[in-house]
């Protein structure tokens, strides 16, 4: 892990420093290249390996997707197995553990009422002369929620996606997370999905099931919209088949940068910073500090805690890559860098953390004070845990209700309103040259 000097670099510098890879930028392992290789016969980008599986599931359907399936994921399914049924979701519920099944129920809950808070509001207004305008908030017919399960399962992400879409009023919630090597999907993910109202489960993962959502095959239905976390190929997937359907944002790996004062407890941050980076080699953590003591402290602590992580190598990896502390000279700086960064979670961990609250321009989440670690809204307190990275918080929002909607406005004019603004109508259709527009108008006025 790196300690810099901010006032050492120019702003240029330090926004280099502070760049992620964009998600495009990934490299791929040697060992999925190999997989690549051995796959298609050649050498190929994951660009070019997406692009040829979403051309044969358009093309081929359900026959792409159930071979792609056997191929990369080494299940063997059929037209049938493909979904999940009713009896697999009982059985799930039946056999998870009682106490994690009461969590998940509570977080339902937590994920539902914050949500339900979002609800934007239908409206109409009345102008001159009686005229009406108006805006209709829709909820959209029928999404696909994209759940990682490659290296993990996430229940979590079931409720993060699925719920804000009940809460919008969507009909449709069409599910699709990887098998398991045995072709099961994990109980836990299952018993998320019954809890969070999700319509149909499908075993599928990857580019295959981002094409299959966006074309439709005769198993899977054509959706209109794909939310939902995933890796490099079902990033790349989303990017490609965006305008087919909607897709709510592209996200790359997960990051954290904590603002900290000499207030933090040293232990706090690093188990912080440790949390994201457990992750994946290529999750960042940022601790941006006035504190010299503190920084000391937190490097001696990230090292004594990466030693008891089951995940040691993953998060090793990562800290030594991507871990990162800056000092600043005084915390409006350290704001400012912060911003600069646009990070997926920022936490700030200072005095009175609510006075730096109004400086935050550019983050996914905060979270304030020592009490409120990143884990709590990963899972539990009811915001939504997807979000944009790597910098991409300058302009993405976390997933939220009006993703899983669309606004239609409305116009209603009286005669007395259409004739008073005709004349400006005209005028406007005819500096265009629109001449049937001009007259869709004049032969209206009296
Ligand atoms: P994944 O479901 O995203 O990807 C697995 C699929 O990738 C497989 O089913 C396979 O079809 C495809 N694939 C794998 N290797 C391939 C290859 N060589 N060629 C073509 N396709 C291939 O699961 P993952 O890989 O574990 O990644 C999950 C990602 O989601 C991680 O980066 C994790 O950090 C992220 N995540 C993010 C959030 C969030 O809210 N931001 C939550 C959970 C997970």
């Amino acid at each position: 892990m790196k300690t810099i000097y901010n006032g050492f670099l120019t702003k240029e510098e330090m926004a280099e420093v502070l760049e992620k890879p964009s998600f495009d930028k990934v490299v791929l392992s040697s060992g999925v290249r190999a997989k690549i290789s051995e796959m298609f016969g050649k050498e190929m980008t994951a660009q070019e390996v997406v692009a040829q599986i979403i051309e044969e599931v358009r093309k081929q359907g359900d026959e792409a997707i159930l071979r792609y399936t056997s191929v990369i994921d080494g299940v063997d399914l059929t037209a049938d197995t493909l979904a999940v049924s009713e009896a697999d979701i009982d059985q799930a519920m039946e056999t998870i553990d009682k106490s994690v099944l009461a969590a998940l129920e509570q977080a339902v809950v937590n994920v539902r009422r914050f949500h339900a808070e979002q609800m934007p509001k239908s409206w109409l207004t009345e102008r001159n002369h009686g005229a009406m305008l108006g805006q209709k908030c829709l909820p959209i017919d029928r999404v696909g929620i994209y759940v990682p399960g490659g290296t993990a399962a996430y229940p979590s992400s079931v409720i993060m996606n699925a719920v804000p879409a009940a809460v919008a009023g969507v009909k449709e919630i069409i599910m699709v997370v990887p098998p398991a090597k045995d072709g099961t999907v994990n109980p836990y993910v299952l018993a998320a999905a019954r809890l969070a109202n999700v319509t149909r489960i499908f075993k599928l993962g990857g580019a295959q099931a981002i094409a299959a959502l966006a074309f439709g095959t005769k198993t899977v239905p054509k959706v209109d919209k794909i939310t939902g976390p995933g890796n490099l190929f079902v990033t790349l997937a989303k990017k490609a088949v965006y305008g087919h359907c909607d897709i709510d944002m592209l996200a790359g790996p997960s990051e954290i940068l904590i603002v900290a004062d000499d207030t933090a407890d040293p232990a706090y941050v690093a188990a912080d910073m440790l949390s994201q980076a457990e992750h994946d080699p290529l999750a960042s953590s940022i601790l941006i500090t006035d504190s010299r003591e503190l920084a000391g402290k937190v490097t001696g602590e990230v090292k004594r805690q990466l030693e008891l992580l089951p995940r040691k190598d993953i998060a090793a990896e990562s800290i030594e890559e991507n871990g990162l502390i800056i000092i600043a000279s005084d915390m409006m700086e350290a704001m400012e860098l912060a911003n600069l960064s646009a990070p997926e979670h920022l936490e700030i961990l200072t005095a009175e953390p609510f006075k730096l609250l109004p400086y935050v321009r550019h983050a996914g989440a905060v979270f304030l004070g020592p009490y409120s670690p990143e884990p709590l809204g990963d899972y539990f307190a009811g915001p939504n845990h997807i979000l944009p990275t790597g910098g991409t918080a300058r302009f993405y929002s976390v997933l939220n209700v009006e993703t899983f909607m669309k606004k239609t406005s409305i116009i209603a004019y009286t005669q007395a309103a259409f004739q008073e603004v005709s004349e400006q109508v005209i005028r406007l259709a005819e500096a265009e040259g629109l001449d049937a527009h001009a007259n869709a108008v004049r032969v209206r006025r009296s």
